[in-house]
Order: structure tokens, then C-alpha cells, then sequence
């Protein structure tokens, strides 16, 4: 699941971004109106947190460009006050939820959780695949029956090739949908093969749920 935060206090958003990555989401930044747009017209998003007061183009306004595109995905609005006719308006333009800053840590993590579920109820939560269940809500592995704990890195390239499926992924792009656009890719594409060996250790990868494709990637396939 991946999470775009929208919000021009560099040090609010940076903590929202620890807090979601924390429970295994990948989050990106963007710091000023104009760059959320860009980022959110652009890059398939689950979820956007989107304060409205912005340098540039508003929250508002880039909600409003969303919904006129036809981009469905939720919104969670981030309102600077208890400004009745800001939440007013941006539900009326199509925000799924809004908070009012300040807010408190376990009260945006179950805004986000229930418009991620909200969102995959639709494409069902737990997924069977091989000997796993995988839930995408929740964020759990289970291998016939029994917990398997994954880092947030695991789970999210995990996830990933499961969304994947049957198709080969470049190490390339996974690095780019674990780490977002802002690092080094050619040196993330090794901490990719790193995170892929620990997490086939710990689901026992005796099937070879997930294979390498040498000088490719990696592609997850249930041959069972
Ligand atoms: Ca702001």
C-alpha cells in the first residue's frame, strides 16, 4: 500500500511518513500544492492525506483536480482548525474523511486503516496464495494458519509481487515502490535482493513461491 502525504510542514509531514511507514505502508512526500498534484495525477496511489492550506495550489484544489479526472482513490483531508465549512467543503468535493490537526498518532492510523479497508473490501482483504494468507488491511502473513512476522520492507515487496502476480518485476521497480523516488535506486536494487532472501527465509520458501529472474527481478508464482 502505498501513501501519499501532502503537507507543506516539513516536520509534520516527515512524522506522518515514520508513523505509516512504522505499520508497514510506504509513504511519499510532498511538500508544496503544485508537487502533490503532479505526484498524485501521476503515481497510482491507495491512499492521500492532504492538508488544505498549501503553498500553490490548495488541498482543495488538488482534491477538486482528482475527482475531475476521475482519480477515485481516498482522500483523508487535514484541516488546520475545527473550521466547520472547511469540512463541509471537502467533502462536498469528495473527501472521504477529514482530521483536525493536531492530532493524535492512533487516531490517524485508524483513519487510515479504515479507508484503506474501506477501499480493499471491495477486492477482498485476505489472499490466498500458495500455503499463505496474506492480509493487506492488516498487514498480517499467516502460513497455514500460523503468524509469520515480516519487517515493513518484507511485507511491502511481499504485497507488491502478490499485486504482480504471474509477472516479472524488475528489482528496479521494486526499489521504487519500497523506497519512492528519492534515493539512490541503483544502490536500493541490493538492499532488494537482501530484504527478498530474509523474506523467503521466513515464509520457508519451500515452494518457490517467489523465483528469481536472472538479470530481471523476481516473480511470485503459485505453481501449486
Ligand atoms: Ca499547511
Amino acid at each position: 500500500m502505498r501513501i501519499l502525504i501532502v503537507e507543506d510542514e516539513e516536520s509534520l509531514a516527515i512524522r506522518i511518513q515514520k508513523i505509516l511507514q512504522s505499520e508497514k505502508y510506504t509513504a511519499d512526500i510532498a511538500l508544496d500544492g503544485d508537487e502533490g498534484l503532479e505526484q498524485a495525477l501521476v503515481e497510482p496511489y491507495d491512499l492521500v492525506i492532504l492538508d488544505v492550506m498549501l503553498p500553490g495550489v490548495s488541498g482543495f484544489d488538488i482534491l477538486k483536480a482528482l475527482r475531475d479526472e476521475g482519480i477515485t482513490v481516498p482522500v483523508l483531508m487535514l484541516t488546520a482548525k475545527t473550521r466547520v465549512e472547511d469540512k463541509v467543503t471537502g467533502l462536498d468535493l469528495g473527501a472521504d474523511d477529514y482530521l483536525t490537526k493536531p492530532f493524535a498518532v492512533p487516531e490517524l492510523l485508524a483513519r487510515v486503516r479504515s479507508l484503506l479497508r474501506r477501499m480493499s473490501d471491495a477486492r477482498s482483504t485476505v489472499i490466498n496464495v500458495s500455503n499463505l494468507q496474506i492480509d493487506t488491511a492488516t498487514r498480517q502473513v499467516k502460513k497455514e494458519g500460523k503468524d509469520i512476522n515480516l519487517t515493513s520492507k518484507e511485507f511491502a515487496i511481499l504485497e507488491f509481487l502478490l499485486y504482480n502476480q504471474n509477472h516479472v518485476v524488475s528489482r528496479m521497480s521494486i526499489a521504487e515502490h519500497i523506497w519512492g523516488d528519492n534515493l539512490d535506486l541503483f544502490t536500493m536494487t541490493n538492499f532488494v535482493d537482501v530484504h527478498i532472501k530474509n523474506l523467503r527465509k521466513k515464509i520457508g520458501d519451500d515452494r518457490e513461491l517467489i523465483k528469481t529472474i536472472r538479470g530481471v527481478g523476481y516473480m511470485l508464482k503459485d505453481d501449486q
